[in-house]
């Protein structure tokens, strides 16, 4: 039997080293940390996340909770981990960030089948060289050795753009008598998210500090360029005076209690970021505004005058691959077989849409490990339809997040777009658990 290696024990390389085990390889997993720390991670917990606490919209109405479910269904290790260290967040799947990265770190290494390395891969040849397979799931923040080494095999191919941190404040310097606890349209627990209120005036003098806010300068290999998912809040309000208020800000669905239930003109919310809700991160908040300004702005929102700020927002560079070029569909490359990659690395976007990536590619290297020919799913599944995406032709290819966009049409007229969504939900499970049974994926021919 062939041992699987995976660079990285983020999000994807943790649950592809799970997935592989599962399937009877034996693993050896290389992180760097804590040796080596990227410049967003703070901990030397595998699978840590790096910016929000949350894995976003829980429901099945929703793409990324359409994505969530398959990937319970094939016993995902993140999801599990992720349902075990749940906090309240509404419509969403929020999680203690800590609990979750200690929860998936014991649980990979008490894993027998996976061997830990602690150490920074330069260089993807000497892994190789024992006839191994290799998963790269470095993440985004790749750089270094092994940022040259992939830049030498793979060419131009080899990608990047920009993604910002929100800023965390302690709950304790909030001034609870100004803010509110509620969640959109009262969806769920009331004590979901903490609420800022702003009459107009407030707003606008916000609004025109953050215009006026001085940015951390890019460094040399940094091109401006600010991916939608992610974008930071003052990249947004450059859009227009209303950008963010129907934004991050808007506060339609809130009514302040405060104020006899009226909407405010504006609302920053706040999310519990920890099980002890001692801490909580400003939603939308993403930002490259200088620490200093973000203290002097930030604390211009009602109820933050005197936050304390745990940890302020920053930017980093976001790599990933010209994948639909570079990659077959079982994510190995199709100039080396032996090379597979996994995660946000190879232009898939976000927490959820890495993990299952990882899944994937670890059930593929896998069965490619035990002589088995590669599982493709059905591109009426989320997860087939996020793979799929890496495999279409595309001149300015960037990554992506699950929609329902990327799922096969159902066919036929449906009225609503939640009964829509619904029905391709219900359709991917279906085709999902006959998948399962039969093992035979095999309908990814678009
Ligand atoms: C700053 C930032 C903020 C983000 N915020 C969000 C968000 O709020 N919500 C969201 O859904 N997505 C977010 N993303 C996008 C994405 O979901 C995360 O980056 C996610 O962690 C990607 O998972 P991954 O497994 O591909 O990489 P990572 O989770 O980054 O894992 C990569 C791992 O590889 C290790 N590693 C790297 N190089 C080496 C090497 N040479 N040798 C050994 N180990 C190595 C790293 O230490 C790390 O543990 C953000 C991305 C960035 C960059």
């Amino acid at each position: 039997m062939k041992i699987i290696k995976i660079v990285g024990a983020g999000l994807a390389g943790a649950e592809a080293a799970w997935q592989a085990a599962a399937a009877g390889c034996q693993v050896q997993l290389y992180e760097m940390r804590p040796k080596r720390r990227s410049p967003a991670h703070h901990t030397d917990y595998f699978a840590e996340l790096v910016c929000s606490n949350s894995l976003r919209a829980a429901g099945l109405t929703n793409a990324v909770g359409l994505l969530k479910e398959e990937m319970r269904r094939q016993d995902s290790l993140i999801m599990a981990c992720a349902d075990a260290c749940r906090v309240p967040a509404g419509g969403a799947l929020a999680v203690d960030r800590e609990g979750f990265g200690r929860m998936v770190t014991e649980r990979v290494l008490a894993n027998p089948a996976i061997t830990v390395h602690y150490d920074e891969v330069q260089s993807l040849e000497p892994l190789l060289a024992d006839g191994s397979l290799v998963i790269v799931a470095a993440g985004p923040l790749l750089e270094g050795a092994l940022a040259n080494d992939l830049r030498l095999r793979l060419g131009e191919e080899y990608l990047h753009f920009h993604d910002a941190v929100a800023p965390i404040i302690d709950g304790a310097t909030i001034d609870m008598e100004k803010v509110y606890w509620a969640s959109r349209y009262d969806k769920g627990e009331s004590r979901d998210y903490l609420n800022c209120p702003m009459d107009r005036p407030q707003y606008e003098h916000f609004y025109q500090e953050l215009l006026a806010a001085e940015r951390a300068p890019l460094h040399d290999f940094e091109q401006e360029k600010d991916f939608d998912g992610c974008m930071p809040i003052e990249s947004m309000a450059r859009r227009g005076v209303d950008t963010i208020r129907f934004g991050p800000l808007k506060p339609v669905g809130l009514p302040n209690p405060h104020d006899g239930g009226r909407e405010p003109y504006a609302v920053v919310q706040l999310r519990q970021d920890n099980a002890a809700a001692t801490m909580f991160n400003l939603v939308g908040f993403q930002t490259r505004l200088t620490w200093g300004e973000q203290k002097r702005v930030f604390r211009l929102i009602p109820g933050l005058e005197r936050a304390e700020f745990l940890r302020f927002g920053v930017m980093h560079r976001n790599s990933f691959i010209n994948a639909p070029r570079l990659l077959k569909p079982e994510l190995c490359l199709k100039e080396d077989e032996r090379i597979y990659f996994a995660g946000q690395l190879t232009g898939v976007e976000g927490y959820v849409e890495s993990a299952a990536c990882g899944l994937a590619v670890g059930r593929n290297a896998a069965r490619a490990a035990n002589g088995e020919p590669p599982l493709i799913w059905s591109r009426q599944t989320a997860l087939g339809g996020l793979l799929g995406w890496l495999q279409t032709p595309n001149a300015n290819f960037q990554p992506m997040n699950v929609t329902f966009g990327l799922i096969e049409p159902l066919g036929y007229k449906v009225r609503g777009k939640q009964n829509k969504n619904l029905q391709i939900a219900q359709r991917a499970l279906k085709c999902l658990a006959e998948m399962t049974e039969t093992d035979s994926m095999t309908d990814n021919k678009n």
